[in-house]
């Protein structure tokens, strides 16, 4: 890659590639794999992502909204694609466009199944959703009878899947917990197949309940955040690569005296003489505020250069002091080494926030 010139999103597709084959070492040669690529594929690019991860072999795809997995059907992928959270105003949508809706309360399930009778469907396939802990989304293993007795009442809809959410598949002191989830969702499953006399798919694990529970990985498992280079542990950071590099530059540089201030409200004040730099990216790329005032940091020629004062929407202002630089050089705000995880943990955020906060007005560029 030449050195950024401006503010660029670098998007590394073998990184992809890597991370996926090592994820799916961790799987039984039978267990399928669906990508989860909602939130613009963890703010990296969606499309391009579905494309590679389709390529790779994934067999489902997954999306939050309806709106996201529209963008990958026009983009002609055709890989079978869940939709997490579908409200009823984007049901005509997802069947237009052949997306699989996650069927998570009575409130839904009577809505798609109503709309999908009204348009003459049989068997169009949904997902049911399921509440083992997380509290968020789902059914509870109470609901069970009254919702079979509604699918195999109709024609009009079939069970593809059955999954279930962890609440803390990356934190091991929660291990307890999860262990009652996956024995709450085996229940789950076994009443549900004896009920409907077939077996839809199982799949309960994101990429932390891949890496930390091999026995719950059901017939799928859905990756996200390992697919783009996290695995929520140190211990992962040799296998999975970051696959996004938010890469900009210097624009100027200001050589300051003790009393000055840098940027609005005077946040930061300057005490030793002392040389900044004034970077185009700011809390509208999704370097949100809570990097300035020197929680946040950027590298430069390999060095770190913390954020001064507020970030401003579209500028930060670094300390350079100590750094050989020049203006329009290539600062690197994360890549595979300075990780988007450490600069969200200094923070107080995690990666995924981090990720999926940079905004589309920054330019994706790939490598193939
Ligand atoms: C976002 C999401 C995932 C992916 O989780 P990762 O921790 O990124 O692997 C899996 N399942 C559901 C239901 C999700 O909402």
């Amino acid at each position: 890659m030449p050195k950024a010139t401006e503010t660029v999103l670098e998007i590394n597709l073998k990184y992809l590639e890597q991370n996926y084959k090592y994820l799916k070492s961790k799987l039984q040669p039978k267990t399928m794999f669906l990508a989860v690529v909602k939130a613009f594929a963890y703010g990296s690019d969606q499309v391009q992502i579905a494309k590679k991860i389709t390529e790779l072999g994934a067999d489902y795809l997954a999306v939050a909204y309806t709106s996201e997995g529209v963008a990958i059907r026009k983009a002609g992928i055709q890989t079978p694609i869940l939709v997490l959270h579908p409200q009823e105003v984007n049901f005509e949508e997802i069947v237009a466009y052949n997306l699989e809706p996650s069927i998570y309360s009575d409130r839904v399930l009577n809505q798609f199944i109503a709309y999908a009778s009204s348009i003459n469907k049989q068997n169009y396939p949904i997902h049911l959703k399921f509440n083992t802990g997380l509290n968020r989304l789902g059914f509870l293993e109470v609901d069970i009878d009254q919702i079979i007795k509604k699918i195999t009442e109709t024609e009009a809809i079939k069970v593809a899947s059955a999954f279930s959410h962890m609440a803390a598949s990356e934190d091991l002191t929660e291990k307890e917990f999860t262990d009652q989830q996956i024995q709450c969702f085996k229940t789950i499953s076994n009443t549900l197949d004896g009920l409907l006399g077939y077996s839809p798919i199982k799949h309960m694990c994101n990429t932390s309940g891949i890496l930390n529970y091999p026995d719950a990985h059901f017939n799928m498992v859905r990756s996200g955040i390992g697919l783009y280079g996290f695995g929520n542990d140190v211990k992962y950071d040799v296998y999975l690569k970051p696959i996004a590099s938010l890469k900009t530059v210097i624009s100027q540089l200001h050589y300051l005296e003790p009393n000055q201030s840098v940027g609005y409200n005077m946040a930061y004040k300057v005490t030793n003489k002392m040389i900044t730099a004034t970077l185009p990216v700011g809390h509208a790329d999704g370097i949100g505020r809570i990097y300035g005032n020197q929680k946040g940091f950027v590298f430069i020629n390999g060095k770190k250069a913390p954020i001064l004062g507020n970030t401003c929407m579209d500028m930060i202002m670094v300390n350079v002091t100590n750094i050989d630089c020049k203006e329009g050089d290539e600062v690197i705000v994360f890549n595979e080494t300075y990780t988007a995880d450490a600069l969200a943990t200094a923070a107080g955020t995690i990666s995924y926030e981090l990720v999926t906060g940079i905004s589309q007005r920054v330019k994706r560029v790939f490598n193939f």
